[in-house]
């Protein structure tokens, strides 16, 4: 690479894609020849246990804008994108999938809008989720109007990780000291004016989603803790709806015993309402928990992720 620095750095995460990187890269650099600047490309590789790290390093050694990083176990997506953002050196800087799904023909016109100056950030969402479980869709529905209704931060429905940015925008982005980085949410957090593309769903063009049901899930908890405080408000609503509730169940069973006695029943609703107390204890400790799982690993400031070989950057 020339010491000067490239217009536009492309990063791209990869885990297991040993199939998908050739392909992609042949796309890539006949769509961004039409740019006509000197562009980078920076792969991640995500602790694959594929051939995917010996297939970056052929391509590096091919290719002088080709740069990797390979990572010493599976650290996730975001610690990928995160590691790519870091080494940066364009004056633009582009996030996207390597299997296609993400348009590099829609690079141009984004790169068009932020390079006008108008726009910080541009972004692109999916307009539909044709080919994706009804279910997931169901779920990812009910976690963006989640987000919508209680959190700070408006996420946009669909939105990819598949965006273009300023140098200004990257390093507000890297400003971000947490280790929980939920980029999704971080981004609109940020501000600054993002042009949003719309495209329609495309399938992968070969391998399979690395993201199971149970991940996605886990992965929207990461980021409804990181931006809403609203469940710890919902725990405490619900203490107090039961205290009231017991209250007045206090005053029935006082008046019913002053007025009738104190006749053995009521063995089943008691029950009931043991049970019912007990969960709803359980359930607002485990929101607690989750807040402070995430204070843990705040705290111990560990890496986001370990590199164990990249290639030099000159
Ligand atoms: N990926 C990654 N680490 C992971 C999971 C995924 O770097 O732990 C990469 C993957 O190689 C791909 C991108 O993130 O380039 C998106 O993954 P995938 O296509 O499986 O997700 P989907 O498009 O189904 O949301
Ligand atoms: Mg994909």
């Amino acid at each position: 690479m020339s010491t000067a620095n490239p217009y536009l750095s492309v990063i791209i995460p990869c885990f297991n894609e040993d199939a998908s990187i050739p392909l992609f890269y042949e796309e890539a650099i006949k769509i961004l020849a039409q740019i006509n600047e000197q562009i980078e490309f920076i792969f991640i590789d995500d602790g694959s246990t594929d051939n995917t790290l010996n297939i970056l390093r052929q391509l590096a050694a091919q290719n002088n804008n080709v740069n990797y990083i390979s990572f010493s176990r599976n650290f996730g997506k975001e610690a990928a994108m995160l590691a790519g953002l870091q080494r940066a050196n364009g004056q633009f800087i582009a996030t996207m999938d390597i299997d296609l799904q993400d348009p590099p023909s829609l690079i141009p016109q984004m790169l068009e809008a932020v390079a006008s100056g108008e726009y910080d950030c541009a972004g692109t969402r999916r307009v539909n989720r044709i080919g994706e479980p009804i279910i997931r869709s169901f779920f990812a529905r009910r976690f963006y109007s989640f987000m919508k209704k209680f959190s700070d931060i408006e996420i946009v429905d669909g939105a990819r990780d598949f965006r273009l940015m300023n140098r200004k925008y990257l390093e507000a982005f890297l400003a971000l000291q947490e280790r929980n980085r939920f980029s999704k949410g971080i981004f609109p957090w940020l501000g600054f004016k993002t042009k949003w593309f719309e495209y329609t769903n495309i399938g992968r063009t070969t391998g399979e989603t690395k993201w199971s049901f149970g991940k996605l899930l886990l992965y929207s908890f990461d980021g409804i803790i990181a931006f809403s405080s609203k469940p710890l408000a919902i725990a405490s609503i619900l203490g107090i709806l039961l205290f009231l509730a017991s209250f007045l169940l206090i005053m029935l069973i006082v008046i019913r015993k002053i007025m009738f006695g104190d006749p053995v029943d009521g063995w089943a609703s008691t029950i009931c309402i043991i049970l019912f107390c007990s969960g709803v204890q359980l359930f607002t400790t485990g929101i607690l928990g989750q807040y402070m799982a995430k204070i843990y690993t705040e705290t111990k400031q560990r890496p986001q992720y370990i590199v164990q070989e990249e290639k030099q950057w000159i």
